[in-house]
């Protein structure tokens, strides 16, 4: 299994001052000396800075990283093949700086970003999706062609500002305090590189109910948290916790655990996928279709939880072609515990493609007429599916899932 690296933030408890040291992929902070609990968000993605110090009469600038961790996803003739990445990529491009991070975000401790940090930080050029792009290419190279389409599954977008100075004509990395450039040439100057002081803001929010007030339930790594009182989904965006849509499918029992995913209604353009009809025509399901499939709505499935691409795919791939239905309740669970949501629906979104490319039947004309698919999603819900503990697993005998629960642990640091 590839292995993925773990960055660590150095950070203080909003409410009482305490150190901490978080994981980047924490979002619930529960302080240890004051017990607050509060939640952690952004308006976009994480900004962090790599620490140095800073040497008398040198003017640092900070150049942006991008840090992407996630799955590629490759729809190709023999197959979806998939590989786990975890990369950096400058988001400003210039060949007088390193290329990637390298190791050295790994290495030390990292801190937020904040309007009090001091320095100039150089202005990002290379948006999102290019950099995802500039990340697609790059794999390309071992897949057997043509490659139909290709998903980024980022779980962990951030950016990661690295410190330079210039001094002796050379481009100097403050952290190591060594030169990174050749000789510059002696016009250069870093003022040439839009820039200025940081103006984002990371936010704490008290996990609270907004509805009862009681502490919402959650562990340090889910996007979305829970009321105990209420059996409400909590989910932070733009500074305060909204309501989002709930399901289960009943017969959990106490002792299992419930898995969540994602139940989307899409738009499909370029390929007819209304309804259950259409699937078992698109998919060559041996079923007979029943009269009324062709009201009854498709709908794509996916793991709202971080796991390894083979079970992404394949759950993916076996909620979609079973279409649960008759059997959801609206609302969460009565018992029994709640695995966290962990994926956000917003980079899930790029992989329905690659489901669709894993079950269209025949492949040899229908792969390559995915181009001019489009999937757009219109709503979502998060369904909550019991699986029952044995030795070595967790097991869904209904809709014929199974997950090794040491694999299942693991998968929090894809
Ligand atoms: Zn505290
Ligand atoms: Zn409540």
């Amino acid at each position: 299994m590839a292995h993925t690296s773990r960055v660590l933030i150095e950070h203080q408890c909003p409410q009482c001052g305490a150190p901490a040291t978080l994981e980047e992929t924490d979002h619930l902070f529960t302080c240890p000396f004051c017990r607050v609990k509060s939640f952690l968000t952004s308006r976009d993605f994480f900004r962090y800075l790599l620490p140095h110090a800073p040497r008398a009469g040198t003017e640092v600038v900070y150049l942006p990283y991008w840090r992407l961790k996630g799955i590629l996803l490759s729809s190709t003739p023999g197959g979806v093949k998939h590989k786990i990445v975890d990369a950096s990529y400058q988001a400003v491009t210039s060949p007088l700086f390193p290329a990637s991070l390298g190791l050295r975000s790994q290495t030390l401790k990292l801190r937020f970003v904040t309007p009090e940090t001091e320095g100039r930080f150089l202005r990002p050029s290379v948006p999102v999706r290019q950099m995802k792009a500039t990340a697609e290419e790059g794999f390309l190279g071992p897949l057997p062609k043509p490659v139909f389409e290709q998903a980024l599954i980022g779980n962990a977008i951030s950016q990661i500002y690295a410190p330079f100075y210039v001094s002796a004509r050379s481009v100097v990395d403050a952290v190591l305090n060594r030169p990174v450039s050749q000789e510059l040439p002696a016009e250069f100057d870093l003022g040439q590189f839009p820039g200025g002081p940081p103006d984002w803001q990371i936010r704490f929010i008290p996990a609270l109910c907004p509805d009862c007030g009681w502490d919402l339930e959650g562990e340090r790594d889910s996007l979305v948290l829970h009321c105990g009182n209420c059996k409400v989904l909590w989910q932070a965006s733009r500074g305060k916790f909204s309501r989002i849509r709930a399901a289960h499918v009943p017969g959990g029992g106490g002792g299992g655990l419930h898995l969540p995913f994602y139940r989307i209604e899409a738009t499909v353009s370029g390929i007819q996928l209304r309804s259950l009809a259409d699937l078992v025509t698109l998919a060559n399901l041996p079923k007979v279709i029943q009269p009324g499939w062709e009201k009854v709505p498709f709908h794509f499935w996916f793991p709202a939880f971080k796991v390894r691409p083979d079970d992404m795919l394949r759950f993916s791939r076996n909620l979609t072609l079973t279409q649960p239905r008759g059997e959801l309740t609206e609302g969460l669970p009565g018992a029994g515990a709640l695995h966290p949501v962990t994926l956000p629906l917003s980079e899930v979104t790029d992989g329905l493609k690659i489901i669709l490319a894993s079950f269209v039947k025949p492949p040899q004309t229908m792969l390559p007429r995915l181009r001019e698919v489009t999937i757009k999603p219109k709503a979502a819900l998060v369904v909550y599916v019991p699986f029952q503990e044995e030795r070595a697993d967790f097991s869904q005998p209904e809709f014929q899932l199974r997950i090794n629960k040491h694999l299942l642990r693991y998968a929090k640091h894809l």
